[in-house]
């Protein structure tokens, strides 16, 4: 079913070109991952980078936090290259990064992008130092910069002068107002220094992550009406399953909605052995649910009830979803537009046939009681009833064929 788009306009930020892309200006919002592999075993690495861009990643972040994972960066660069993966590798750098940066210059060059944490540059002077070096690095091979500040990394001196000039006004702010302005007066101030340095605003990035939904929703909102740096979304250590997946919706939709945000990152801790390509499909399912952008068709289901009698309409609904993100990697080459085709698997007649017409393909399999008959419902029309023991495969092949009679072909340039 279409639906109106009722969220407000993009907020208007400055683009910034990394490598392939561009996050911000009017650039679509950018999906991005991080690795968490050891980048030092740069095959595993490589394989990893290649399996969160096959899932739709973007941009992927790796960390850089030892010589060993520095001198690995352009290895990595080169398997994935010659893979024929392209995908853009940011450099995530801290307490070390200005010395892995001078050392290590082509692993410098070989990143599209560096993260670093104004909290984790250094202390004092030498805080000032380490950071301009990063900076330099950074217009020296002509690569943007990510300054992501995190509250539980805060540069402390700046934090203590918040503090204290808090405690002098007539009306101090409460102690969540006080780390929100630490964070953002970290991140712009940090920005400011950068542009001094000789960074230019199309250059960079801010993101200010915290752990709390509502702390980062209005963390955001300040920083968005403050600047108009592209901004990187995320909420920082969300957790696992489902709990990681609900706070990273509720917080990333309300700034979207409201037309913040450039890039998101959704920070889901994996199960042991998890897959960790769900970061990515849960960040475009928030885009795509969004009304934001489309990456591959999502299929409608029921969520089952007492006239259900066997799990076979919760399998089909989770083997096509499976299929058609698979295919999506082939049709995206091949077609204009499959990511906006809709699928509904209902569980019986009751809402079945209603909402099947909805979607371009819709099917009602039988519930307790009724025919063992599912009927077919294409762009809205009964077109066939399937039944026996192949209704996936024969849905499958019906998905195909709408795929290859319904979208046109993209020219193929040789
Ligand atoms: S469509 Fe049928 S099986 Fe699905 S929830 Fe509704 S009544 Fe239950």
């Amino acid at each position: 079913m279409s639906q109106n788009n009722i969220s407000s306009p993009r907020r208007r930020s400055v683009g910034v070109r990394v490598g392939t892309i561009t996050i911000g200006g009017d650039a679509p919002v950018i999906v991005q991952s991080m690795t968490n592999t050891d980048t030092a075993d740069e095959v595993a690495t490589a394989v990893q980078v290649a399996q969160l861009a096959r899932a739709g990643s973007e941009l992927v972040r790796i960390t850089v936090n030892t010589a060993e994972a520095a001198k690995a960066v352009p290895a990595i660069r080169a398997r994935l290259d010659d893979m024929g993966c392209h995908v853009p590798l940011v450099g995530d750098f801290h307490f070390n990064g200005h010395k892995l940066l001078t050392a290590y210059p082509d692993c410098a060059k070989a990143l599209a992008k560096y993260r670093i944490n104004p909290g984790n540059v250094g202390h004092g002077r030498k805080r000032d130092e380490q950071f301009a070096t990063l900076i330099e690095t950074a217009c020296k091979y002509d690569k943007p910069v990510r300054i992501g500040v995190n509250w539980g990394s805060l540069d402390p001196e700046m934090l203590a002068r918040i503090m204290d000039e808090n405690a002098k006004l007539a009306k101090p702010l409460d102690a969540g107002q006080v780390m929100r302005k630490a964070l953002i007066t970290s991140a712009l101030e940090s920005a400011a220094k950068a542009e001094e340095l000789g960074l230019s605003r199309d250059h960079i990035i801010l993101s200010c992550k915290v752990s709390g939904v509502q702390d980062l929703i209005a963390v955001y909102r300040e920083l968005a009406a403050q600047c108009d740096y592209a901004l990187h979304l995320g909420l920082t250590e969300a957790g696992m399953g489902s709990k990681g997946i609900v706070a990273s919706t509720a917080a990333l939709s309300v700034l979207l909605f409201e037309g913040i945000g450039d890039t998101i990152r959704i920070s889901l801790t994996p199960e042991p052995g998890g897959d960790r390509a769900r970061e990515v499909i849960v960040a475009q399912e928030i885009l795509q649910t969004m009304g934001l952008r489309a990456f591959v068709p999502l299929v409608a289901a029921c969520p089952g009830c007492g006239r259900t009698t066997s799990t076979y309409f919760q399998e089909l609904a989770e083997s096509i979803q499976a299929y058609v993100r698979e295919q999506m990697i082939s049709w995206r080459e091949q077609y204009v537009g499959v990511e906006n085709m809709t699928l509904a698997v209902m569980g019986c007649v009751v809402n079945g046939p209603g909402e099947s017409k909805h979607a371009n393909i819709g099917i009602s399999l039988p519930g307790s009681g009724e025919n063992p008959v599912a009927p077919v419902f294409v762009d809205g029309q009964k077109t066939v009833t399937l039944k026996g023991d192949n209704i996936a495969g024969e849905f499958r092949h019906i998905v195909d064929e709408y795929v290859r009679t319904k979208y046109q072909r993209k020219s193929v340039h040789v």
